[in-house]
């Protein structure tokens, strides 16, 4: 049976055959717009609210939903039909609500420092798995009396690596949730073909490429999928997605104490961003833990320092603001509540905790 957020139009058009052609106007509108559940459009019959209930029932079943930062942040652990578990994270700024959605249940990437990763690859989302993270947490806010304006796709799993779902979820947040495509974002370890791919769809959404290191060789023991794609194919890659897009690249930094923290880093860092000028926008983010990784994140000076000596370079750096650490939702902490390996870091000089 498909679930709410997995049939397209035309699937429940079949679905309302037999009811006046409006119907599918007011159910779709319903779902993407309002946001609610079908019992709550008191417009249509009372027999019809039902059916729709049951023939198409939700993907995510709430387990476990908390919140921290005087609840601007709430994190829902979902599980989903098939008992895997996968997380999402609102977070409720002054200025702007964004959603933070998972691709993946899981994520193959294995970089050692993150959470997900650590826990292993379960399997890929659905688009309706996807579309029904946003919209409900865009109803939540809707709730709250904001309005959710900004998707992240920065939770479990690796986007890049589930792109046709990925990418359906996309079309739907904004040509029916009505999201604009620019406050839509894209994070990948750097899957070049992905990134292609991207490049190749319509709508001018935003790249953000997990980079954490500036040379092969210290990138090659953070982040696995390094190895397949080189620096160079990946700079490559995203020279090319501005081309087309015009749309700033950013490049996000989780900052390692005695990793990829020291002035060499920054250096190397600001060199690789210097073909991108001002469209290149570093974000650096403090290591957050996790179970698996016994190494630190840089000290608040340290991670100012580090911004200082990129833009000294005339490189764009903003520090990323923390959201969640206690409840573990911040960067690299999704893990779903599953059992992570313990390990050591590989390759790296990091100091035990
Ligand atoms: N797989 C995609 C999407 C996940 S985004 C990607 O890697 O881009 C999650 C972001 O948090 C990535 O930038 C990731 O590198 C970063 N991250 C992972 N573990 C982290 C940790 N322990 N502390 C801080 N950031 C982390």
């Amino acid at each position: 049976m498909s679930t709410r957020y997995d049939v397209d139009r035309e699937q429940l058009a079949e679905q309302l055959a037999g009811e006046p052609r409006y119907r599918l106007d007011q159910v779709w509108q319903g779902l993407y717009t309002q946001l609610a559940t079908p019992d709550e459009l008191t417009s249509l019959p009372k027999a019809l609210r039902a059916r729709l209930d049951e023939e198409l029932p939700l993907a995510l079943h709430q387990e476990i939903r908390r919140m921290s930062d005087g609840g601007d942040t709430v994190k829902y652990l979902w599980q989903l039909d098939d008992g895997n578990r996968i997380e999402t994270v609102l977070m409720l700024y002054p200025d702007r609500v964004t959603v933070c959605v998972s691709s993946q249940a899981g994520c193959a990437m294995d970089c050692g420092f993150c959470a997900t990763g650590q826990a292993g690859f379960k399997r890929h989302l659905t688009v309706g798995e996807i579309v029904e993270q946003v919209a409900r947490a865009a109803r939540e806010a809707k709730d709250m009396g904001r309005r959710l304006a900004n998707v992240v796709f920065m939770g479990m799993g690796e986007p890049l690596a589930n792109e046709t779902a990925v990418w359906g979820a996309i079309e739907r947040i904004h040509g029916d949730i009505g999201l604009s495509a620019r406050h839509l974002t894209v994070s990948t370890i750097g899957i070049v073909p992905g990134i292609r791919s991207l490049a190749a769809r319509p709508l001018p959404v935003n790249l953000a490429v997990s980079l954490h290191a500036a040379n092969d060789e210290l990138r090659n023991t953070l982040v696995p999928m390094n190895k397949r794609y080189p620096l160079e194919q990946l700079m490559n890659a995203c020279a090319d997605y501005l081309a087309v897009k015009g749309r700033r690249i950013s490049f996000e930094w989780a900052l390692i104490e005695g990793v990829n923290d020291r002035d060499s880093d920054a250096f190397e860092l600001a060199a690789l961003c210097k073909r991108f000028r001002l469209a290149a926008h570093v974000n650096l983010i403090p290591l957050n833990p996790t179970p698996g990784w016994p190494t630190i994140g840089s000290s608040p000076k340290r991670v100012q320092q580090f911004r200082d000596l990129l833009e000294s370079r005339g490189v764009n750096a903003t520090v990323r603001r923390n959201r969640g650490t206690d409840i573990d939702a911040a960067c690299g902490q999704l893990a779903a509540g599953q059992p992570v390996e313990i390990r050591t870091p590989r390759g790296t000089s990091g100091s035990p905790r």
